[in-house]
């Protein structure tokens, strides 16, 4: 069972990742919880340069780490860890590609979605869940949290609006594999609705 989190930059995806880790932990199940950009080591040095280079990289570029991130982490980390039956929950996969590089980036979505699916041999999660929150009450929320600078600044309004609506289209067209929750809820209840799709996986 795969299981991918998406959702824009404060939409509370890690926590809610975290939260199902656990619970479906607590069910004797063994999980691997990993993200993307850097769920592994070479995936680490490959976080580095698109985040810290973040602006400066040519959008071609920044799509192809992305996607070599991807294919390593899918081929070293993800295949086996399903293959050995295990449960695997990922903070980003390659909707995120398809919503920032394509949609953000002002890339070919189709594209960028051909390159993923290339670099991870064609591998799609049982279940998507999107955090869908509006980027404005995101980035107050980041705020609260006092997270460091880097996120939503490094950005332009519309960028993340773009990123929304890609993310929205793209549920829309593979309503089986999407659960869309409405990340301005309570995180309890947000985590209620996470449970009750995955319960009937498990
Ligand atoms: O969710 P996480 O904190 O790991 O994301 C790191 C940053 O990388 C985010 O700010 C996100 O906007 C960006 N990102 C991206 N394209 C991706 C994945 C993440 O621009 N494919």
């Amino acid at each position: 069972l795969w299981i991918t989190f998406e959702g824009g930059d404060g939409s509370g995806k890690s926590t809610q990742a975290e939260r199902l880790a656990r619970w479906i932990g607590e069910r004797g199940r063994t999980v691997l919880q990993t993200r993307e950009p850097g769920g592994t080591e070479v995936g680490g040095l490959i976080r580095r340069i698109v985040l810290h280079h973040r602006g400066d990289i040519a959008p071609r570029a920044e799509a192809l780490l992305y996607a070599a991130d991807r294919a390593h982490h899918v081929a070293t980390l993800v295949r086996p860890a399903l293959a050995r039956g295990e449960v695997v929950i990922q903070d980003r996969y390659l909707d995120s590609s398809v919503a920032y590089q394509g949609a953000g980036r002002v890339l070919d979505a189709a594209q960028v979605r051909d390159l993923s699916l290339w670099a991870a041999e064609d591998a799609l999660p049982d279940v998507t869940v999107l955090l869908d929150i509006d980027p404005a009450d995101a980035r107050r929320r980041l705020d609260a949290a006092d997270k460091p600078f880097d996120r939503l600044e490094a950005e332009q309004a519309e960028f993340h609006g773009r990123v929304r609506d890609a993310y929205l289209r793209l549920a829309e067209a593979e309503p089986e594999r999407f659960l869309v929750v409405d990340a301005a809820q309570d995180p309890d209840d947000i985590a209620a609705v996470i449970r009750a799709r995955i319960a009937v996986h498990l």
